[in-house]
């Protein structure tokens, strides 16, 4: 039997389940089909970002922070609390619970909006045909005007720590851990290092981050990635930059299980260390494994994601890729921007995505956020520039909150005075950012920012006062115009 649906979306990740809400919105019959299923056989709607990615990792470094600050800094404010303990199983279900609160959403907003959600796993046959594989064993044929791929990423392995997800785990492992190991070892010190090193970290753990790049966050600002490098090995994580992994080894038995990591440093020099537990995070790769048939005319790019335009059309006429499949960030809400995009396109609106302002958040504390172009990729492009700098050290929102580590910084074009780029390290960087974003999205300048009113006192006058210093007027700190 074969059904027929205006559009198929393979994966109900936050690109795909998007996509098939806002499709089924503008009147159109959409099915989404997953392959990912729970314990008991249900199937589980929203990807990596809500059940492995985004929601859990966030709800454990929300726990985590307030074990921290319970411990560690409550007492600044005059608040003694004695006899603190941890429920790590309790932090656990908590996030289990959450991510299952979401997982019935999504299933509801699908209802709700006409979706049909078919249980399997997809594959693009030629002229719009999808071929599922139901959990039963059985085949079964859609039919499309359009497909839209957005089957996602996983992590990717190395071969000398192969994943077992007991002693060696990957992300997903390292956001069910049900004890805080003594010494946790991460190779990788991207965003899910951080993020993870600092959930156990906070809880506990001694934390070994072993990076191969000599750089820090590379891709950040490199005076955010400094500072961040700095308030994040004053928090106890000890980052190892420039070290090649040889080996990762399971010895010993029962309790004294313990993972022996073998490393060389910059000066080739030989290492080896043993960890409780250790976390192999390296970046993530498409998903695209028994996905397209062989005419099903989607071609891959040479790093191996699908092929698609700036509107996400992949080289098949009426199929589309979305998501971590398709190059770009691995970030949920660009996924999700391309899978309205796509709906939009699909029904025949002339919509787009603004790839030039996609904010990013690492959500170590303090929060480390970006959007637009740094000043390297300035220096780099020769685009002339200013740069306003305001550190939260002189904000009174941020001392008065005990938490006035980092800066706000703003890159803004030194004929048009148009904003460039902003990036922070600070508290609540991910919503300064968000301002900016909105502020670039609208075309605006260093000096509109300036101009405006902002509350006080409140962190976002730290985005007020480093506009202000883009022209060497900041009022709360002494100005040094570049
Ligand atoms: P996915 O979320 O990977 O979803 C793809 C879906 O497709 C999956 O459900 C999969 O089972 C299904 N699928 C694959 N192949 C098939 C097939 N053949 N047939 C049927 N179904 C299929 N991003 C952020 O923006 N903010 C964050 O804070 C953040 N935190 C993260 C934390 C962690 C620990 C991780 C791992 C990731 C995090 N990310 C974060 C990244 C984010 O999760 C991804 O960018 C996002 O989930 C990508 O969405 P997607 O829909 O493209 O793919
Ligand atoms: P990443 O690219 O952020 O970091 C991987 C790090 O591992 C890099 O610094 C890389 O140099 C290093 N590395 C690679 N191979 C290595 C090796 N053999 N030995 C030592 N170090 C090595 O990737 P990630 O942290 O795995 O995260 C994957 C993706 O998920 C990211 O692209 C990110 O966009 C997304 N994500 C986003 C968030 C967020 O938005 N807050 C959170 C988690 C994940």
């Amino acid at each position: 039997m074969t059904d027929q649906y205006d559009v198929v979306v393979i994966g109900a990740g936050p690109a795909g389940y998007v996509c098939a809400i806002k499709a089924a919105q503008l009147g159109l019959s959409v099915a989404c089909v997953e392959r990912t299923r729970d314990e008991g056989g249900a199937l589980r709607l929203g990807g990596t970002c809500l059940n492995v990615g985004c929601i859990p990792s966030k709800a454990l470094l929300d726990s985590s922070q307030k074990y921290r600050e319970t411990v560690s800094s409550l007492a600044a404010h005059g608040i003694h609390v004695e006899g603190v303990t941890l429920d790590v199983p309790a932090m656990i279900r908590r996030k289990d619970e959450i991510v299952k609160t979401l997982n019935r959403g999504v299933a509801t907003l699908f209802k709700a909006n006409g979706v049909t959600a078919i249980a399997g796993s997809g594959r693009v046959l030629a002229e719009r045909r999808v071929e599922v594989r139901t959990p039963d064993g059985d085949r079964r044929m859609l039919e499309a005007g359009n497909v839209v791929i957005a089957s996602g990423s996983r992590p990717i392995e190395i071969p000398v720590a192969p994943v077992d997800n007991e002693m060696i785990l990957d992300s997903t492992g390292a956001l069910a851990l049900t004890e805080v190991p003594k010494r946790l070892g991460i190779i990788g010190a991207g965003v899910i290092g951080l993020e993870l090193g600092s959930v156990w970290g906070r809880l506990g753990a001694e934390v070994v981050l072993l990076e191969a790049m000599d750089e820090f966050l590379a891709i950040l600002d490199q005076q955010v990635a400094a500072e961040t490098h700095k308030i994040l090995t004053r928090q106890g994580l000890d980052i190892r930059l420039g070290c090649r992994v040889t080996g990762a080894t399971v010895t010993g038995r029962g309790r004294s299980r313990r993972v022996e990591v073998t490393w060389q440093d910059r000066e080739g020099q030989e290492h080896a260390e043993k960890f409780d537990k250790l976390i192999v995070c390296v970046g993530r790769r498409p998903n695209t494994e028994d996905l397209l048939a062989p005419d099903s005319g989607v071609a891959l790019d040479e790093r191996g994601f699908i092929y698609v335009d700036e509107h996400c059309a992949t080289n098949a006429p009426g199929v589309w890729a979305i998501g971590d499949v398709v190059r770009g960030p691995m970030l949920a809400h660009k996924g999700m921007e391309e899978g309205v995009m796509v709906a939009e396109r699909i029904a025949g609106h002339p919509a787009q995505v603004n790839y030039d302002v996609i904010p990013s958040v690492i959500y170590t504390h303090p929060e480390v956020a970006s959007v637009g172009k740094t000043e390297e990729q300035l220096r780099q492009s020769g685009e002339p520039y200013r740069v306003g700098i305001f550190p939260f050290a002189a904000s009174g929102r941020a001392l008065a909150a005990d938490d006035a580590q980092g800066f706000v910084k703003l890159l803004a074009h030194a004929e048009t005075d148009r904003l460039l780029g902003c990036h922070v390290v600070g508290p609540a960087a991910a919503e300064l950012v968000q301002q900016a974003a909105i502020a670039m999205e609208f075309g605006a300048t260093a000096e509109d920012l300036a101009l405006m009113v902002f509350a006080h006192p409140t962190y976002s006058e730290a985005l007020h006062e480093a506009a202000l210093a883009v022209h060497g007027a900041a009022i709360h700190v002494p100005n040094r115009r570049r």
